[in-house]
């Protein structure tokens, strides 16, 4: 037995996977193995899989998006691909670990909105990660406004499925919602419970009845929030986040008025990983003979 093995913890390089793999196949183990069927079917180019999702969706590909190739190129051969809100180091290593050399992540890579790296060459964190991606030969796509401009839009499909939501939608938007009345603490015990979430900030009273629900994951920014909840007067809002000074700032100041409205504050992975999960869902079925994996990447933060 060698569980103590230190060596056995060690995240695998490509080359040591592929060795495993190898040494497999001379044992006859390869054939019950899905990478032999990989190796059968068509292989995958990062840019072909990427042109297959977007001619989906109209107008495509978009003269001005974030969604670019934030490591790698086009033309690497995929040998897997992980679906993941963000391309964390732990998600990278991981990929190295299990031979899979493409992410496609919903948010960016380098800690801003267009992924600007100029600002970042002297800091050791980026170059840590940069280094650990190209010298792993591992290519991240960013895949947000694709997604969202996806019909269904990918993440908020993902997420009424996750929250059981989707007969409830009221119109067009898939932000508004008309649930059965259930008291504050009850919803929020459902999203928690639902979307696995171990805490979560809010505003309002434990006993307010919620039926009119505003759902807007991720970060839609303070005024984009506000105006919608002017707009559509809701009894609770669910975010995914927000500056402190903005949106629970307005809610608090809201009530003080009287209005009444809850404000839920999910945490911006938490709100949008069921995103990820819609998309590894499209690829299994679109991108046939290619391993898909959906990792959360998680809530950063712990709670004292
Ligand atoms: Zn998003």
């Amino acid at each position: 037995m060698k569980n103590g093995n230190p060596e056995s913890r060690q995240p695998k390089t490509r080359r040591e996977f592929i060795s495993d793999l190898s040494k497999a196949s001379a044992g006859g183990l390869l054939l019950s193995t899905p990478y032999l069927k990989s190796s059968q079917a068509k292989t995958w180019t990062v840019g072909e899989i990427i042109d297959h999702f977007i001619k989906e969706i109209d107008g495509t590909p978009f003269p001005r998006t974030v969604d670019t190739i934030k490591a790698g190129n086009r033309d690497i051969e995929v040998t897997g691909i992980i679906t993941t809100m963000f391309a964390t180091i732990p998600v990278i290593e991981y990929a190295i670990s299990t031979g899979v050399n493409f992410i496609i992540a919903h948010e960016p890579t380098y800690y801003n909105h267009l992924d600007e790296t100029d600002w970042l060459e002297n800091d050791s964190v980026y170059q840590y990660k940069s280094k650990l991606l190209a010298d792993n030969e591992i290519a991240v796509w960013r895949n947000h406004d694709y997604i969202h401009s996806h019909n269904p839009d990918g993440v908020y499909s993902g997420l009424l499925d996750k929250l059981m939501w989707k007969p409830y939608r009221v119109n067009e938007s898939p932000a508004n919602l008309k649930i059965p009345a259930i008291s504050l603490a009850n919803l929020i015990t459902h999203v928690k419970a639902r979307l696995g979430i171990d805490t979560v900030r809010y505003l309002g009273d434990d006993d307010q009845l919620c039926e009119n629900v505003l759902l807007m994951p991720g970060a839609m920014g303070g005024q984009n929030q506000i105006r919608l909840i002017s707009e559509t007067n809701p009894d609770v809002v669910l975010i995914g986040e927000a500056e402190e000074w903005t949106t629970p700032e307005y809610i608090r100041d809201r009530n003080a008025s009287g209005k009444k409205t809850s404000l839920i504050v999910l945490g911006h992975t938490d709100s949008e990983d069921p995103g990820s999960i819609y998309m590894k869902d499209w690829l299994l079925k679109n991108v046939p003979g290619v391993e898909v994996t959906h990792i959360h990447s998680g809530n950063p933060f712990r709670f004292g």
